[in-house]
């Protein structure tokens, strides 16, 4: 059990987070080819590891301990915004008229409007506390930069951040809010890095994708002292912060004497989905109850339904260490969805080496589907979710269908890992029926795959070479 502080209203916020890598070892080893040349760009091979303080890379790697205590100053920090609720979405079921209980957690209620911030503000104290300066990051939908550049105002530090073009474009409100906590913002590909001078070659119209977003970051990161790369989800220390999440909902459900048969989330590189399921499983083994976490992702950037576990790189320039991962390919430029967070090429190497030994399950959502799910749970429930979680929400009525009447009612926990305030766009859109259908097509990824496959190549001559 975790220990929980007992707030105010009598509220609990855990107090450590839960280390997965100490039920999972197998899946925590990093096992990074030792030297091969990059695909692309023809880039230096950095390690991004040495940019991380000591707590950050021991809770990204220890299987030793089962819980990391959370620093007392970060508790104070979460208070403002923690618990978050977790609620029953009756009006959805009865809409939906399934046989089945439907519970959402709710991580849009903070300043960034997502869970990002469960991460950003432990990212910027541990930082701020290893004398860094400056954190620099790119970001998807913006709501990690927005994350990122409220937790480095508390902390005093500068916040320099590369948002992906298309969605910029879409929200340039994000651009405002960040500016607003004093945030210095690039539309990548931008014109200040190299990296990002190279890709607009590729990509004139400034769509942009994450893996070149976070390239410019990098490069920022390398050139300067006291100044370093923060990322917003895969590694495992931000899915260790994200834990918060299902611990809370474990305390939460518990107190409705419920245990959830599916916990359903949206999968961009798997920070909300780790950070909602892996407690989860841990309890199911303890209680010795059968349960499946089901990870939704879009139709337009299906990694882990149609892409290959190959190791690859997370960024466009190649200054990330390689992972082995569910990839599309660091080339691939997913069509500029609405859901943006979850446009990423790769996933999260612990995620991909739990999918592969099947630990999860996975469905990918056509992008018109999951607003349209968004849109009825906000007519159901008065809540707007991020096109992102949108997806989650999809996911956990299809799982709900299916179940027949005559069975057991299917108890489902759906994590609504953002609001949508910012997407009325995407979901004006979807009200009027004029979303294009997003589904990449086989040509398209088979392209895209073949420079994952000569990459993996190259890995296996140089290893064979060596031995
Ligand atoms: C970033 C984001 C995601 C996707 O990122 P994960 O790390 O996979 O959780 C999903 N939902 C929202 C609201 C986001 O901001």
């Amino acid at each position: 059990m975790t220990t929980m502080s007992r707030h105010s209203q009598g509220i609990s916020i855990p107090k450590q987070w839960c280390n997965f890598l100490f039920d999972y070892p197998q899946y925590a080893v990093h096992d990074v080819p030792k030297e091969v040349s990059l695909p692309s760009n023809g880039a230096r091979k950095v390690s991004i590891v040495p940019q991380q303080p000591l707590s950050l890379v021991t809770q990204s790697n220890s299987t030793r301990e089962p819980y990391h205590e959370i620093p007392e100053r970060l508790l104070e920090l979460y208070a403002q915004y923690r618990p978050t609720p977790l609620r029953r979405a009756r009006q959805l079921e009865q809409r939906l008229g399934v046989n089945a209980r439907l519970y959402y957690k709710y991580e849009g209620l903070n300043v960034s409007g997502s869970h990002k911030l469960n991460s950003a503000i432990a990212q910027a104290y541990y930082y701020a506390k290893a004398g860094v300066e400056e954190l620099v990051t790119g970001t998807g939908a913006g709501q990690w930069g927005t994350a990122l550049a409220y937790a480095c105002k508390l902390f005093g530090l500068r916040c320099t951040v590369f948002m992906v073009g298309a969605s910029l474009r879409q929200k340039p409100q994000r651009r405002a809010m960040m500016e607003l906590f004093g945030a210095t913002v690039h539309e990548s590909p931008s014109d200040v890095t190299d990296v990002g001078r190279k890709a607009l070659q590729r990509d004139p119209g400034r769509i942009g994708s994450l893996a070149t977003a976070t390239g410019e970051a990098l490069e920022i990161a390398h050139g300067g002292k006291r100044i370093r790369f923060a990322v917003g989800s895969g590694e495992n220390c931000v899915l260790l912060h994200q834990t918060l999440i299902g611990s809370e909902a474990i305390e939460q459900l518990g107190a409705l004497g419920e245990f959830p048969e599916y916990v359903v989330a949206c999968m961009g590189a798997g920070s909300n989905f780790g950070g909602v399921g892996l407690p989860f499983l841990r309890a199911a083994r303890e209680r010795q109850r059968q349960l499946r976490l089901v990870a939704v992702e879009p139709a337009a950037c299906p990694k882990l339904t149609r892409g290959v576990y190959a190791y690859d790189i997370n960024d466009f320039s190649g200054t990330t260490p390689i992972h082995r991962m569910y990839t599309l390919g660091s080339h691939y430029i997913a069509p500029p969805i609405f859901a943006g967070g979850l446009r990423y090429h790769g996933t999260s190497s612990f995620l991909s080496a739990m999918y592969a030994d099947k630990g999860f399950d996975a469905l990918a959502v056509p992008q018109p589907d999951a607003l349209g799910a968004g849109l009825l749970f906000a007519e159901s429930e008065g809540i707007l979710p991020a096109p992102e979680s949108a997806h989650a929400v999809a996911g956990a009525i299809r799982l709900a269908r299916e179940n027949p009447a005559d069975a057991p009612p299917r108890v489902i926990l759906m994590n609504i890992s953002g609001h949508g305030f910012f997407d009325l766009s995407a979901y004006e859109r979807a009200r009027t029926n004029t979303l294009e259908s997003d589904i990449p097509d086989d040509a398209m990824l088979t392209e895209s795959l073949r420079h994952v496959h000569e990459f993996n190549a190259r890995i296996e001559q140089s290893s064979s070479r060596e031995s």
